[in-house]
């Protein structure tokens, strides 16, 4: 914060002119505020304007919702300059100063927040403006447009009022489009929407404009605050910003004539990536027509045939600002009559897609390192590339063609509003949002659908530009199709297609398909491999991946992991044969009946092990002891306990009776996990067998596999202890019947907190820890994760914990667990083989956390391991750069006390500078 002080007087700066500011001051004046600064220190053509900062919005709100007369004083000395720079003044009668009054966090939210334009219009400049340009229509279709905006968004009246008044008067002089409508029309009309104004607020239409002015200001602030903006945040996880800050920008004009138009574009594509000037326009039309995806725009391409000087200019500025800023830009601009104004300026978004090609590119253009490229993309996005593609195998009808908005594919059935697609979405269904244009209030129907279609709008359209944040398959602007959203049927090419019925997209070439294709399995290959290849090179943290089958294990190798950090062995319990027979063996009444049961098991899990083993060649693999709370295994249907006893050849009565006997209030905290294994040995014996025969196997077949056998649910060093026996008792037997050697190592899942704080008594004897984070937060927290969904969402909201513990560790409590484990632990131990697995293990926070606290590896789902390869190059990365930081400062700081004692306490500034200089800072 800059504050002066002035005489005794405190003085808060809350207003900076585009001249003040620059890009470093986003915290500030916003992301917008800040590169309209930074664009006009590096003499980009700018309109002229001030930033009213965050600060005064987080004062705004600290005083109940009103702007201080501080804020209003420096507003107002803003303005002024503004005034003389334009030589316009705001409300002048004659020749009138239009602003546009805009939001911008610090964080892009783009289209959350609103924006009001052509300000400063009333029945007296707007005659003015008439007077000056020589434009009557455009000055009252710039005044009506004023009034609806600001009816809509400052004095919160029902955009349709205005959309309902203006088809009136449409059909009243029967013309079909806007511009159709004459200066005596528009007249009407801006009457019309005044009273519209009047009757809905009981206020009228402010025509002073300083009012105009602090309203709006206002409203953009308090636009912070509205849903759409708040549930963004949220899904987006942005935290800990103070507020908006708004942009006072003067007006410049796309809408004068057939010389004047607006646009959107980015310096590359931001669906694919590629290096080559991407965007739209409109002619004759002002900045909100773009965006809005009201009418379809044309390719930026085109301009340079309508207008080859304006054309070659933006060229030109897209190559001065990916230059300057070294990432792709988005960029708006406006041409008016013939002049060309850049309105803002980011770093655009992007697909995964295009967010790894462009990295990548940018190293092999030496725009940037290596390491800067994998600090630039987000681990989280890729996900998307890890998303399913059509079998370009599979046959389809294709329906229509839309714009690749948002690439993917998606597969589900229509639906054709927000709420049905949540409602659908929460049932379990598939489903597309399919709408005209998407709004601002669609979003979180949206986020619940595979896929979005839209029969209006471009590639920068509300719909593509959010779904291609949220990473979901997009397809927009497909104009061939005719939707009826009241009767929820699509028409096109002589089709029709009802709500319900299924479709296919492709979002990477537009096409629509009747119908459900085959979707496939994604890749990793090209720029992606290329960057992957980078995080191996810069990451310290193995990574490893959680499989229970070959298919599994198969894909996430595929994916680059380098071992198994968990395989749940009772995953190949449940399938037809096994289970009755794991059941026999919980239900028999004697350790004969069991030892019967297990010896069925025996060979398929040996099986199981020696495929994994095989596909696995010679990576290491965990293997982890049945941990299944034991209900899941009872039979629970008549006929299945019958055919059960049959079997046994006992009584239907006495099979029921050990049923309920087994039966547990509380099974997560039951006989699970090495509780069970140590009432029933034989299980944990006939698991060892099955492990070592499969491992001897592999080495007999010249092979080399290093099992590693994980004891689940250990919370004292005794059961460790019992179970770690009967592993080595049969590795010894398996080793002299099968007379080979093998290596294993026995581990600990540490899962229960009691384990975690006597971890160093456990560590006397395991030779690993793997943290198992579900049971550990659900442990620690004292939360079920099955029940808990009633209450943690509202305790994400209240903020007691900032992410659902299970999705996101809780690094404050569970952390802490996990700390002392490993310290103690590996005071013991100092060797002591650490990794972590559960579902927490590819989220890249955790993968931060993991690696500062020195785990040997992360083991996460196969989809997640290119994810986690990322996060953990980019943590090595952030520390290698604090460390080097660190020696630097350490240097310098030892050359000035050499200086010193060269030149004594009072050595000059120049003499610093030309030794330092010397030592090559
Ligand atoms: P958003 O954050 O939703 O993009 P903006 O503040 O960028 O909102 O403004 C919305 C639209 O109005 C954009 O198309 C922008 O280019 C246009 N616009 C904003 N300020 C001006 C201005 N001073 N002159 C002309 N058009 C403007
Ligand atoms: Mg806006
Ligand atoms: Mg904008």
């Amino acid at each position: 914060m800059v504050e002066e002080n002035i005489g005794n007087v405190k003085n808060i700066k809350y207003v900076y002119s585009f001249k003040e500011g620059d890009k470093s001051m986003k915290e500030i004046l916003g992301g917008k505020g800040a590169n309209l600064s930074e664009m006009t220190a590096i003499g980009m053509p700018v309109p002229g304007g001030f930033t009213i900062s965050t600060r005064a919005c987080a004062e705004f709100y600290e005083k109940g919702k009103k702007l201080s007369d501080e804020i209003r004083n420096q507003i107002s000395e803003n303005l002024e300059e503004l005034q003389n720079d334009m030589g316009k003044r705001l409300g002048d009668r004659n020749d009138p100063l239009l602003v546009s009054v805009r939001s911008g966090a610090a964080v892009s939210m783009p289209g959350m927040m609103d924006t009001v334009l052509n300000l400063g219009l009333n029945d007296e400049t707007v005659e003015g403006l008439a007077v000056k340009t020589g434009n009557k229509r455009f000055a009252y279709d710039s005044y009506r447009r004023f009034i609806q905006m600001f009816g809509d968004v400052v004095m919160g009246v029902k955009h349709e009022l205005f959309e309902k008044v203006l088809q009136r008067i449409k059909d009243e002089k029967g013309v079909k489009v806007d511009t159709d409508l004459n200066v005596e029309d528009l007249r009407m009309l801006i009457d019309s929407y005044k009273q519209v104004i009047q009757s809905s607020t009981g206020k009228m239409f402010p025509s002073d404009v300083r009012e105009q002015l602090d309203m709006a200001v206002k409203a953009v602030f308090s636009s912070w605050n509205n849903d759409r903006a708040i549930i963004y945040r949220r899904m987006n996880n942005i935290h800990g910003l103070v507020g908006t800050a708004v942009n006072i920008q003067s007006m410049v004009f796309g809408n004068m004539g057939d010389d004047s138009g607006t646009g959107v574009c980015f310096t590359r594509n931001p669906s694919t990536g590629e290096n080559k000037f991407y965007g739209e326009f409109l002619m004759n039309a002002q900045g909100e027509d773009v965006v809005a995806g009201i009418r379809t725009p044309e390719v930026i391409e085109k301009l340079g045939e309508i207008m080859p000087e304006n054309y070659k200019q933006l060229v030109d500025i897209r190559e001065k600002l990916e230059a300057h800023y070294k990432d792709m830009q988005d960029i708006e601009f406006t041409i008016q009559q013939g002049k060309l104004y850049i309105l803002q300026t980011r770093n655009g978004k992007r697909t995964a897609q295009a967010g790894v090609r462009i990295a990548v590119d940018k190293v092999n253009e030496g725009l940037i390192t290596k390491e800067q490229a994998l600090l630039e993309v987000e681990p989280d996005a890729l996900d998307q590339l890890l998303h399913k593609q059509i079998d370009s195998k599979a046959v389809g009808q294709v329906l229509t063609r839309g714009l690749p908005a948002s690439p993917g594919a998606a597969v589900g059935k229509m639906v054709f509003s927000a709420e049905e697609a949540k409602r659908e979405a929460e049932n379990g269904e598939s489903v597309i949002l399919v709408r005209i244009e998407t709004s601002p209030e669609d979003i979180e129907g949206m986020d619940a659908a595979q896929g979005i279609l839209t029969a209006r709008g471009g590639m920068t359209s509300h719909a593509a530009v959010v779904a291609r944040g949220m990473g979901k398959c997009c397809v927009a602007g497909c104009s061939e199709l005719s939707i009826d959203e009241a009767n929820k049927v699509i028409q096109v090419n002589g089709n029709i297609i009802r709500q319900g019925e299924v479709i296919t997209l492709n979002g990477s070439t537009g096409e629509v398909f009747v119908g459900a294709l085959d979707l496939i399995e994604p890749e990793l290959s090209g720029d992606f491999g290329e960057l992957m290849r980078w995080a191996d090179e810069a990451r310290k943290l193995k990574i490893r991946t959680n499989a229970d089958t070959p298919k599994d294990a198969l894909a996430a190798i595929k994916f680059g992991a380098e071992g198994i950090g968990l395989c749940r062995t009772e995953h190949m319990f449940f399938d037809g044969e096994r289970i009755k027979a794991v059941r026999e063996m919980i239900l028999s009444s004697d350790k004969e009946g069991r030892e019967k049961a297990l010896a069925k098991i025996l060979p398929m899990q040996r099986g199981d092990f020696k495929e994994l083993f095989q596909v696995m060649d010679g990576k290491p693999v965990t293997i982890r002891f049945l941990d299944p709370p034991l209900h899941e295994f009872l039979p629970k249907e008549d006929n299945e306990i019958v055919n059960l006893a049959n079997e046994m050849n006992v009584s239907t009565e006495s099979i029921k009776k050990k049923i309920d006997e087994l039966h547990e209030f509380n099974p997560m905290l039951g006989h699970r996990g090495c509780r069970l294994a140590i009432t029933y040995p034989e299980i944990a014996e006939m698991q060892s067998r099955a492990v070592f025969e499969a491992a001897a196997e592999i080495i007999k077949e010249g092979k080399s596999i290093t099992p590693e056998v994980m004891i689940p649910l250990v919370g004292n060093s005794n059961e460790f202890e019992n179970q770690k026996k009967i592993v080595d008792v049969v590795a010894e037997k398996v080793k002299q019947e099968q007379m080979v050697n093998f290596d294993y190592m026995v581990g600990t899942m540490i899962e229960v907190p009691r384990a975690a704080v006597t971890a160093d008594k456990i560590a006397e004897q395991a030779e690993f820890f793997s943290f198992g984070t579900n049971d550990l937060t659900q442990m620690g927290c004292g939360f079920s994760r099955d029940d808990s969904g009633s209450f943690l969402k509202e305790y994400v909201k209240l903020g007691i914990y900032k992410r659902d513990p299970f999705q996101s560790l809780d690094q404050e409590g569970v952390g802490e667990l996990m700390k002392i484990a490993i310290d103690k632990g590996r005071s013991v131990k100092p060797n002591l083989k650490l990794g972590i697995c559960g579902e927490h293990g590819g989220d890249p926070e955790l993968i931060y956390f993991c690696h500062k606290a020195g785990l040997d590896y992360v083991s996460c789902s196969p989809f997640r391991v290119p994810i986690a390869r990322l996060a953990a190059a980019q943590i090595a990365i952030k520390e290698k750069k604090v460390e080097e930081a660190r020696v630097r400062e350490e240097m310098v700081k030892k050359m000035i006390g050499g200086i010193r004692e060269k030149f004594g306490e009072s050595v000059s500034v120049d003499d610093l500078e030309r030794e330092l200089g010397k030592g090559g800072f």
